[in-house]
């Protein structure tokens, strides 16, 4: 939604993965079973595939990470390679929300691998269960998105990716907190506040 209505690109990182996996790649191999067990990807490969996709992006368009940087590793990196491509991390945006909320966004997905739609059955069910309401194709439950996996990933959230607010926060770059509770189009709207106002883009 953001990257449409700012006309910015996205690197997400664990789409750029599963990409990989479907397409039997080498790294796809690699990364396939840490991705299943909830576990983060070794740092190197991340920043080696987010290195080969900023090179390809023209260097007058905005760019939002989501999903990386995930460790101190790869936002150490992210500033030593950046420079190098004429850009610098703006901002950061922190979205916040309770753990049980979490459990539900995360566990409720499902996916759609022909139209790319994503559903949740808790907030945002499809008309027939089980089905995309654009394509009919039947929805995927990720793996990595089982109820004790997501906990898992939670975990390793708080132990390898939190100790990022502090790095933003000690200066390397303004972190934007925002409240990810409140629906999606509220969100969205929090966020381009924050962005616009933060950033000096046009509202
Ligand atoms: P996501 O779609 O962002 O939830 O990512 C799904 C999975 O891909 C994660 O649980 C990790 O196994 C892997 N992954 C995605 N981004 C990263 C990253 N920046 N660093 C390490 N692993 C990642």
């Amino acid at each position: 939604m953001l990257t449409q209505s700012l006309g910015w690109e996205r690197i997400a990182t664990g789409d750029l993965l599963r990409a990989a996996r479907r397409e039997g790649t080498a790294l796809g191999e690699k990364a396939r079973a840490y991705m299943d067990a909830g576990n983060l990807v070794p740092d190197e490969l991340i920043v080696e595939m987010v290195r080969e996709h900023l090179a390809g992006l023209s260097p007058s368009v905005g760019i939002i990470f989501d999903g990386f940087p995930r460790t101190l590793p790869q936002a150490e990196s992210l500033d030593r390679v950046l420079p190098g491509v004429g850009r610098q991390v703006d901002a950061v945006l922190l979205l916040e929300a309770e753990e049980d909320v979490l459990v539900k966004r995360i566990s409720g997905r499902r996916v759609c691998q022909e139209s790319g739609r994503v559903y949740n059955v808790y907030f945002d069910p499809p008309r027939v269960p089980g089905r995309c309401d654009e394509s009919g194709a039947e929805l995927v439950h990720r793996a990595d998105d089982q109820e004790d996996t997501v906990r898992h990933r939670l975990k390793v959230y708080e132990e390898l990716t939190e100790p990022l607010v502090a790095y933003y926060e000690s200066g390397a770059a303004p972190i934007l907190r925002v409240d990810g509770a409140a629906g999606m189009e509220a969100v969205k709207e929090t966020i381009r506040g924050v962005l616009t106002s933060t950033l000096g883009l046009e509202s």
